[in-house]
């Protein structure tokens, strides 16, 4: 089973398509054998990770679904290659425990995890380069650069955020001048307020490693509110927040958990589905929604609709009556990032405590190991943006391959990227918001408009942005409907 989705470079030889993926399905489509002419109880579009726990939950609820994505495989902005016989993570991928919904869908299919970056404290492995000069430092140092900037930068109160945001699921909680403030506030106006508070090492090391949290967004267009808000759900302790935004993998690969969910799905008989089938359309009334999809444009109804499209690509399907002001312009408020994860397989295990803060690179800001490689060989992943401009799959290739840093080059022998930046299903990678889209924007996000539920990461009220984002909504959606149609059936 392979995926149009991704590409694999080699140095030389150029891009390659179709990679393995055990998310990949066949048949790719399963609807033909649902004849009847009722309408199903619920159509979920999308299968990334809120509609295939939407779609999981209703069935085993009993209820009839169809499911429907536009890609050739399941599992959305998470998903996972395997190259001898290793996943190479593409998208989502770090999980944790304090993340209850991928938590509990970790325990249900006994998957194993694995902890991340087999960092050691050797000298002279973490490169630190600011305004073109380069430094090595050993791993304990570049750590302790990295922690009290982060410290720095959270103690907003004196009190390291625990005054300004003292709950992260219960935003109202917050004074409105503190959600305000802090949302209308950039991260760069945060560093600026900072000033000479950040040593020139300690700007680089965090620099670098915002890129990772932001999806490469410039930092005056990511909402410091947001990155609080992460902090917050850490219980305000920079041990917690390092352990749960990078850490954790499974082992067998994103790809391996989205089967699971969708195979349970798939084993309640009640499951209807179709990928490669993008939705165009949505029309709403009284009893049931019309749903096209499709190249032929072939219309289905169901008394639910669970649309769990990312907020950047909102906007391509029609809806009837009319999406509201507030969905629509947190739609055009939001920008693409152009978020780019490159995994670059490496000769030799020495480069297992090897990583790289470089901020002003562009292309690759920040690169560590990530504890998932064959015997012999390093995986190192990099974090940065997608070159700008119309640039084919070769092209980005050779940008990736040449913007690598020059002592890990020599050992690479491959890279695995995913494009998302040219994706049409995501539209950019993962979710981080611009000042004020979520004081705003949030409430509208997550309402209902008639019999149509909207379930994302995007708008997730805890995880927001993460794969236990997804999961929340997914849930949500679920429950919602099970619990409408059951009133309407008494
Ligand atoms: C590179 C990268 C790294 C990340 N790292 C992490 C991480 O380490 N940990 C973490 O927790 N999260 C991470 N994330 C974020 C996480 O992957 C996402 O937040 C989460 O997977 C989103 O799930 P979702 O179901 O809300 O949306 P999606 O996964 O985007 O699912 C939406 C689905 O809708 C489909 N769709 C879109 N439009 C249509 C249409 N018109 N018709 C039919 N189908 C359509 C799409 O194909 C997709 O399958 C990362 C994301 C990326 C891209």
């Amino acid at each position: 089973m392979s995926t149009r989705d991704g590409r694999s470079w080699m140095p030389g030889a150029g891009p390659e398509a179709d990679l393995p993926c055990v998310a990949a399905i066949t048949p790719s489509c399963n609807v033909e054998r649902h004849t009847s002419p009722e309408p199903f109880d619920a159509i979920v579009i999308g299968a990334g990770y809120a509609g295939l726990i939407a779609a999981r939950d209703l069935t085993t609820s009993g209820l009839k679904v169809l499911l429907l994505d536009g890609r050739d495989r399941l599992g959305g902005r998470a998903w996972s290659t395997d190259l001898d016989g290793h996943p190479f993570e593409m998208g989502g991928s770090y999980v944790s425990d304090v993340h209850r919904h991928v938590w509990r869908e970790i325990t249900r299919y006994q998957l194993g995890v694995k902890a991340g970056p087999e960092r050691k404290d050797e000298q002279n492995k973490a490169i630190l380069i600011r305004d073109g000069e380069e430094r090595h430092a050993s791993q304990d140092e570049r750590n302790r650069l990295l922690r009290s900037a982060v410290m720095k930068i959270f103690n907003v109160d004196g009190a390291y955020g625990k005054l300004v945001m003292p709950t992260p699921l219960d935003e109202a909680a917050l004074t409105v001048e503190n959600r305000t403030a802090y949302d209308d506030m950039s991260i760069a106006d945060r560093l600026a307020q900072l000033g000479d508070g950040l040593s020139a090492d300690e700007t680089a090391v965090v620099s670098s490693f915002v890129v990772m949290c932001t999806g490469s967004r410039a930092m005056d267009e990511c909402s410091f509110y947001e990155l609080l808000h992460w902090w917050c759900l850490c219980g305000h302790s920079p041990d917690a927040f390092f352990r749960n935004i990078g850490v954790y993998q499974l082992r067998r690969g994103q790809s391996s958990l989205a089967r699971c969910i969708f195979d349970d799905a798939l084993g309640s008989g009640r499951l209807a589905y179709a990928l490669g089938t993008p939705v165009d359309a949505v029309r709403d009334g009284p009893d049931a929604a019309t749903v096209r999809a499709g190249a032929g444009g072939r219309a289905f109804r169901a008394r639910r609709v669970v649309c769990t499209v990312p907020l950047n690509t909102l906007r391509r399907i029609a809806f009837d009556p009319p999406l509201p002001a507030d969905k629509l312009a947190a739609a055009d408020t939001n920008r693409r990032n152009g978020g780019a994860k490159i995994n670059s397989r490496c000769a030799g295990a020495d480069l297992r405590s090897w990583t790289c803060s470089d901020p002003d690179n562009g292309l690759i800001c920040y690169s560590y190991e990530s504890g998932s490689a064959a015997a012999g060989t390093t995986n190192i992943v990099g974090f940065g943006q997608y070159p700008e401009g119309e640039l084919d799959d070769a092209a980005v290739g050779e940008r990736f391959g040449a913007s690598i840093h020059e002592s890990l080059r020599p050992h690479v022998k491959q890279i695995v990227f995913h494009n998302w930046s040219r994706d049409e299903y995501s539209n950019g990678s993962w979710f981080f918001p611009g000042p004020g889209l979520v004081t705003r924007y949030l409430d509208g996000l997550r309402r209902d408009h008639g019999n149509v539920l909207f379930a994302s990461s995007d708008w997730s009220t805890g995880w927001r942005g993460f794969i236990d984002g997804a999961m929340q909504e997914g849930a949500r959606a679920a429950a919602g409907i099970v619990k409408s149609l059951r009133v309407e059936r008494l």
